[in-house]
């Protein structure tokens, strides 16, 4: 693989005016330059893939991807993509015997296993807290 080439010169960063030296391209327009920080702080838009692809799973046609497709084979549309989400796990709830700490009310499940039963508080209390 070669190195990428890079292109010497003397610019500055049109937001922070730093200092650059060099660049991976050539410049055409040298008043819009930003150095690798502001670069990085911008986030240009993401870099769309285009294609003639088929989903995996119900044969839509697919022109772009967010990315570049290693494998033709398993590309689902975004449908697809959603449906096979695994769905959101149940928050798993623990089972108990306890009193809420201000309030009183009996609590008897919780998100949780509460290390000081003592110190547990009802969703209401917890909300106001
Ligand atoms: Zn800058
Ligand atoms: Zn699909
Ligand atoms: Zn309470």
């Amino acid at each position: 693989m070669n190195e990428r080439e890079m292109f010497q010169g003397d610019w500055n960063c049109c937001e922070c005016s730093a200092d650059i030296k060099e660049l991976p391209f050539n410049p055409r327009n040298t008043d819009d330059l930003k150095c690798r920080d502001c670069m990085a702080k911008g986030r240009p838009a993401r870099q769309m893939f285009e294609g003639d692809w088929n989903c995996s799973d119900c044969d839509a046609k697919i022109t772009v991807l967010p990315f570049d497709p290693a494998s033709v084979e398993s590309i689902t549309c975004r449908d697809c993509h959603m449906k096979n989400k695994p769905a959101r796990r149940e928050r798993q709830m623990v089972e108990g015997d306890w009193k809420c700490m201000d309030c009183d009310t009996a609590i008897t499940s919780l998100p949780f296993n509460p290390r000081d039963p003592e110190t547990v508080s009802c969703r209401d209390c917890f909300q106001k807290a």
